[in-house]
């Protein structure tokens, strides 16, 4: 196919100059102020894993520190445009939740804004086996071309965090935590100590149902635990409606793995087939690979085969 290959290449013709207040394509983004100086930037609801998911920012003394990019330059322009119209302070730091596109095909506005990036090391995720441009040009076609202008790969970390690590600026404490390769194997959760704030990622998503096809669902359990421990006054989902109250959310999701967990552990001990061990969910939708009913599909394909290894013996360690 020539189509995409002709798309990456317009994408790198087009001259961008650095975003500056006034240069920003878009209006701004909606805030929610959580806490004094912290905001979530909540993305749409209602629509489980699909839509713009939710991003946040933090404002210090010695600068700002954006969580997540979100899913195109021009969104990530709309985001900085809400963070303008909050402050003036300079983007100190982009934290990246993971290295979806949806969460860091924004991060060159902030790197070109000043930013240093923080992430996992690992940014490997199952849509970026198709090769980098494939994948920027697949992408395209989901958040189209217009709002691709601009695009460079800027999720490498200048700092990576690997297990954990404390961002103390600017009278702020930020720490950053691997909760496991629950999600994906790049998976950072944003905890506020002090507010008892926590981004978590696409580790909790509105609905409950977490993807894990790039992850591990026992791994996704011990992040839930920890999200338990951490016991947040508010919590921010990867995607849709920010909950009431974090508890239920996190009860939901882990509700939801475990009985995917026992279904397709059964299912295997009994010697049934995979397709027919979750024959009668619906079939995941071909145009919408995070709809709920691919999410759903797609999990218990991979629950499957973590439990078929279990069962074989193939894995000795749990996380
Ligand atoms: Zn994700």
């Amino acid at each position: 196919m020539i189509l995409p290959s002709l798309i990456v290449a317009g994408l790198q013709l087009v001259a961008v100059p650095p975003a500056s207040g006034d240069s920003l394509r878009g209006p701004a983004l909606p805030v929610r102020r959580l806490a004094p100086g912290v905001y979530a930037v909540p993305g749409d609801s209602g629509h489980g894993s699909e839509g713009r998911p939710n991003a946040g920012f933090i404002v210090t003394r010695a600068g700002v520190v954006v969580i997540d990019a979100l899913a195109s330059p021009l969104q990530g322009e709309q985001l900085l445009r809400a963070i303008r119209g909050i402050t003036a302070q300079p983007i100190a730091w982009l934290i990246l939740t993971h290295h979806h596109p949806d969460h860091h095909f924004g991060a060159i506005v902030f790197r070109r804004a000043g930013a240093r990036v923080m992430a996992h090391p690992d940014t490997r995720v199952v849509a970026g086996e198709i090769g980098p441009d494939a994948l920027v040009a697949d992408w395209a076609h989901v958040v189209g071309l217009d709002a691709m202008r601009g695009f460079e790969y800027a999720n490498v970390p200048d700092q990576p965090v690997a297990t954990a690590d404390t961002l103390r600026l600017g009278g702020r404490t930020i720490v950053i935590t691997h909760p496991g390769a629950g999600h994906s194997a790049g998976d950072l959760m944003v905890w506020l100590p002090v507010e008892r704030v926590l981004f978590a990622g696409d580790l909790l998503v509105e609905d409950g149902v977490t993807m894990v096809v790039d992850g591990d669902s026992r791994e996704l359990l011990h992040g839930l635990d920890l999200i338990e421990g951490l016991d947040p006054r508010v919590v921010v989902p990867g995607h849709g409606a920010l909950p009431a109250a974090p508890a239920p959310l996190v009860a939901r999701t882990r509700a939801y793995v475990t009985a995917l967990q026992a279904e397709m552990r059964a299912a295997v001990e009994q010697g049934v087939p995979m397709q027919r061990a979750f024959g009668s969910l619906p079939p995941a939708d071909e145009t919408r690979p995070v709809s709920l009913n691919s999410r759903r599909r797609r999990n218990a394909v991979r629950v499957y085969l973590e439990e078929e290894r279990a069962y074989m013996g193939l894995e000795d360690s749990e996380p």
